[in-house]
């Protein structure tokens, strides 16, 4: 059997995920290389940065739910039966406030605070809150059991199944996407294919250099306190590009509260208003964070940022030919990258199979 050379761009749960499903082939001789790596934390790296949960707000009927879909089942599988992955179950619940309706952050949540989401036959235990247990403020509230990914496991985790199955790691920086398929770089001989996981690099890398990608910033605190179950608000009272979220990490990775979306801003460093403000909020939404008390009773362990790599139009995922050599991309997952990266990396792992048997 022919050997195939792939290089993978990128480290990140994308890169890795591909390069994982890509190594169960034997057909292939897999490296993956990239600027940041598992362990790094850096603002052009998102991956470390997200709580991680599942919780889709993709729409009924598009792409992107269909991979939210074929991810669940690889994460619930991994949740169940292989703890040191770095996931548990936690149970979920979404709140809904009359007077979100129609604001950035309820708009980008639509599918999620329905009543009636597609997933709701995919996650276990989905029900509607009865109105007589909804905090006051709250018009409507669902919950279902979901995951929560501790990525400082999770990361290295993926990394180890990789080089488990032979793929090899390389710190590379590229400046155009034509270096990943020179020979004598990264495979020694002939580049079968390259597959694009930069993430936001993805507006920056020439050769691809796509506008549409902008970044999503979301500014995080981590917290020694343990909030029992995962929360979610359709919006908050501080800016349509703030929002509020609680999610405790499995295996002692502490507890994400969140955050914003604040859509083409770049700013590394954390506000220090705004984290003043996402503790209060998390606090209100979850009192038993603090036990009812106040956020002096927070325990914080970091403050953090990370840029979700947003394309308009929705991840890409497709082949192309570039300068004469195939290219499978996967990026611009937006915040989404965990929830969909299993259906995202067998959708690119499809596009694959079709560029490797043309250049037979
Ligand atoms: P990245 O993780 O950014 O990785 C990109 C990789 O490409 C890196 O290794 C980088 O070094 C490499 N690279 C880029 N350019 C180059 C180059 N030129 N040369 C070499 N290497 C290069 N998602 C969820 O599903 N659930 C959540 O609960 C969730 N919460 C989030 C909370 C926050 C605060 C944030 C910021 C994000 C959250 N996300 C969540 C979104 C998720 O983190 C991203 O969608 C995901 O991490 C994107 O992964 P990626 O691999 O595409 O990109």
């Amino acid at each position: 059997m022919e050997q195939k050379n792939i290089v993978v761009i990128g480290a990140g749960v994308a890169g890795l995920t591909t390069a994982l499903l890509l190594s169960k082939n034997q057909q292939y001789k897999i490296v993956v290389a990239a600027k940041h790596m598992p362990g790094d934390y850096d603002i052009e790296y998102a991956s470390p940065w997200a709580g991680a949960n599942y919780m889709p707000v993709s729409i009924r009927g598009t792409r992107a739910a269909e991979w939210d879909r074929n991810t669940w089942g690889p994460l619930q599988d991994l949740a169940a039966n292989y703890p040191e992955a770095g996931i548990h179950f936690q149970e979920c619940e979404i709140h809904s406030r009359a007077k979100d309706v129609g604001s950035a952050t309820a708009d980008w949540f639509a599918e999620l605070l329905s009543p009636n989401p597609w997933f709701k036959d995919v996650v276990p235990n989905f029900r509607q809150v009865p109105s007589s247990q909804l905090s006051p403020g709250i018009d409507q509230a669902t919950s279902f059991t979901s995951v929560c990914i501790n990525t400082a496991i999770y990361l290295p985790w993926l990394v180890s199944q990789c080089l488990k199955a032979g793929v090899i790691f390389k710190r590379a920086v590229f400046s155009h996407i034509s270096e990943a398929a020179i020979p004598s770089i990264h495979h020694p001989n002939r580049v079968d294919l390259v597959v694009n996981c930069t993430g936001l690099g993805a507006s920056r890398l020439g050769g691809v250099e796509d506008k549409s990608v902008v970044p999503a910033r979301g500014q995080i605190v981590l917290v020694r306190n343990d909030a029992k179950k995962m929360m979610d608000i359709s919006g908050t009272d501080d800016g349509d590009d703030e929002a509020c979220y609680v999610m405790t990490r499995a295996a002692g990775g502490g507890t994400v509260l969140g955050g914003c979306y604040q859509k083409g801003n770049w700013e590394s460093q954390p506000d220090p208003n705004l984290a003043v403000r996402i503790m209060e909020r998390a606090n209100k939404l979850c009192p038993a964070l603090t036990g009812g008390r106040g956020i002096e009773h927070l325990d914080v362990i970091r403050h953090g940022v990370g840029l979700r790599p947003v394309r308009e139009g929705g991840t890409r995922v497709e082949k192309e030919k570039v300068f004469g050599f195939f290219v499978v991309h996967n990026y611009g997952a937006g915040g989404a990258g965990y929830q969909s990266s299993y259906g995202c990396a067998e959708a690119a792992e499809q596009n694959k199979a079709r560029v490797v048997v043309r250049t037979k």
